[in-house]
This record gives C-alpha cells, sequence and structure tokens, in this order.
C-alpha cells in the first residue's frame, strides 16, 4: 500500500525506521539480529538509503528485496539521481516493483567523490520524481524536506518552493532531514499548507548515541545542533561517559517525539543507525511501547 494511504488508515501514532545497508559480511549477523528487534517496534516502513553502504543502487535492492519478501516490511528503498543513470531506471523501478514494493524515495543524493554533477536528465530530485511517476505510476514516490533548509538553497523559504514543487512534479509525502527544533519542521508544514500542499511530512529524529556520532552525522547532513543540546551532551559525557550520552539522547528523543505527536504529526521516522536498543526506550518512555 502507499504510505500516505497507510497513515490514513491508523487508528494511532506511527513510527517508521531508516536502515543502512551493511557494508561488510561480518556486520550482516548484528545487522539482522536489529532488524527482528526493531521489527518488534511495528514500524510502518523501513527506508533503506542508497549509497551509503559503498554498493550504491544494487546493495539498497538487495535488502529492500529482503527485507520485503523474507521479512514481510513495508520497504521504501532510496533512489537516488546520483546512483542512477536515465537509461537504466526503468528496469530500476521494475525491479523494485517485482519484490511487491510500492513506496520509494527520490533524492538527488551526495555527489561521491570525483562526481560534481548528477547525470543528465537527472539535475534535482524533481526531475527524479517526474521520471518515475511516468514509468512507474504504481509506485507512491516520497522526497526529502529540510526543516533548517537544504545547504546548498539560498533561503528556507527557496527551498520549500523547491519542496512543493517535488510534490507538484508527483511526490506523495515527503520525509525530512534530521532537525532539533521542532518550529522550524512545524513552520515547514505551515508554509505548504499556506501555498494550498497538504500531502504528509513525516518529521525525522535521530536518538543522539555520542558526542562523535552527532558530530559527524550532523556534519554529513549540515543539520545544525543548537549550543543547548552541545553543551548538555558534553556535560553527560563528563559525568558519565557515552553511557550517560546515550541516556540523554533517549529522554531528549522521546521529548521530541511526543511533543511532535502532541502538536499534529501522525508519526515519526527515526534514525537508529542499524542498532535497536535506543530506538525501543525512545518509544518506551514516549509511551508507544510497553
Ligand atoms: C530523508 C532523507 C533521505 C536521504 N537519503 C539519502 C540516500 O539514501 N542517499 C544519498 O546519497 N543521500 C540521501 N539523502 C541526502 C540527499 O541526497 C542530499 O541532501 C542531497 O544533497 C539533496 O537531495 P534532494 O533530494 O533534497 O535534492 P534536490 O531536491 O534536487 O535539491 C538539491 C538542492 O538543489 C536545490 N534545488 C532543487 N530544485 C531546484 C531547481 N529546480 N532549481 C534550482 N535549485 C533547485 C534545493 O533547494 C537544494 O539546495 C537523504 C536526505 C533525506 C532528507
Amino acid at each position: 500500500m502507499w504510505i500516505p494511504n497507510l497513515i490514513d488508515s491508523l487508528d494511532r501514532p506511527f513510527v517508521s525506521i531508516e536502515l543502512l545497508p551493511p557494508r561488510k559480511e561480518a556486520e550482516q549477523t548484528g545487522f539482522w539480529q536489529s532488524v527482528e528487534r526493531l521489527k518488534a517496534m511495528r514500524p510502518l516502513f523501513a527506508a533503506v538509503t542508497c549509497g551509503a553502504g559503498g554498493k550504491g543502487s544494487v546493495g539498497t535492492m538487495e535488502l529492500s528485496r529482503d527485507l520485503a519478501e523474507k521479512h514481510g516490511f513495508t520497504v521504501m528503498p532510496h533512489v537516488t539521481c546520483v546512483h542512477s543513470e536515465l537509461s537504466g531506471l526503468k528496469d530500476q523501478l521494475a525491479a523494485i516493483q517485482e519484490c511487491g514494493i510500492r513506496n520509494v524515495l527520490a533524492v538527488r543524493g551526495d555527489f561521491p567523490a570525483g562526481m560534481e554533477s548528477a547525470p543528465k536528465g537527472l539535475r534535482y530530485a524533481s526531475d527524479l520524481v517526474e521520471r518515475i511517476v511516468e514509468l512507474a505510476p504504481d509506485l507512491a514516490v516520497g522526497v526529502a524536506a529540510y526543516p533548517d533548509g537544504h545547504p546548498e538553497s539560498r533561503s528556507i523559504l527557496e527551498d520549500i518552493g523547491f519542496l512543493k514543487h517535488k510534490l507538484d512534479k508527483g511526490a506523495a509525502f515527503g520525509v525530512t532531514q534530521l532537525f532539533f527544533d521542532n518550529r522550524r519542521y512545524f513552520d515547514m508544514v505551515d508554509r505548504l499548507a499556506a501555498m494550498g500542499c497538504h500531502k504528509p511530512i513525516i518529521p525525522s529524529i535521530l536518538p543522539i548515541r555520542s558526542i562523535g556520532q552527532i558530530k559527524r552525522v550532523t556534519a554529513l547532513c549540515n543539520a545544525p545542533v543548537p549550543g543547548k543540546i552541545l553543551s548538555d551532551i558534553e556535560s553527560a559525557h563528563d559525568r558519565g561517559g557515552d553511557e550517560a550520552v546515550q541516556e540523554y539522547g533517549v529522554t531528549m528523543a522521546a521529548a521530541q517525539l511526543s511533543n511532535l505527536l502532541e502538536n499534529g504529526a501522525s508519526g515519526v521516522h527515526i534514525y537508529p543507525f542499524n542498532k535497536a536498543d535506543m530506538c525501543t526506550r525512545v518509544l518506551q518512555q514516549a509511551g508507544l511501547l510497553p
């Protein structure tokens, strides 16, 4: 089923998760153990990133197929401009549909070293959305949204305009970059509504695991971390090392999640980074799991 229809059919808040194809064979066992634990959270869908595992769309496809066919997940593989060729897109989408998958996330992708622009005909994610809608009308297409603005755009407003453009080209929903200030998310949703766009935009949260992780991840996606959060993490680390940081990360993510739901979000997308422990605790603390 299409993700927006799944959301509409629910009478409870949902969570969805993002998985990265494991990089090495040695990671497989731990990865699938985490997947089993994450499955117990009854996620609405599992998104599978493209590019992070170094195998591009091949790793994404393999993992998506296994999650859908062997583990019963509703799966949303990411399809990127930078890992696709216009000529091969039709086959790529056919392979996705063959395993019963009905949702994809269309993103431009970050350029790998040595690549300066996207393949011809797929410059922006909006081009990819247009092609997917044309080639595979049975797929619901999601797109990336940036409550803090995309780093290459001149302003948040300009960026929301480009998000609206992607939705107008046929995308059915958005999934946000991680963010820490919920007001930015609701502001983005309100601005879209004022432009006549009411498609679901799923907010994403990151349970912070360590100082190193938050620095690495936010540098990668250019998400600003409020100074208060950074100083709280540092004090937690001084007090009790990574364990205390994780305690703080769980409490903070649970509070952010609860606030999103209280203010009208119908669910949240969580970045577990292939580990289940913190997600389970976040949902327990937010009252979504016993
Ligand atoms: C939920 C989520 C999942 C992601 N998953 C992946 C993944 O699996 N693999 C990966 O490599 N990356 C992933 N990314 C990162 C993403 O690929 C990068 O942020 C990338 O730099 C931009 O992708 P986009 O789809 O937002 O691009 P676009 O929507 O094309 O936007 C890129 C930039 O161009 C601007 N822009 C858009 N349209 C136009 C236009 N018509 N004219 C001028 N400027 C325009 C935008 O404002 C923005 O600054 C993900 C991001 C999110 C939020």
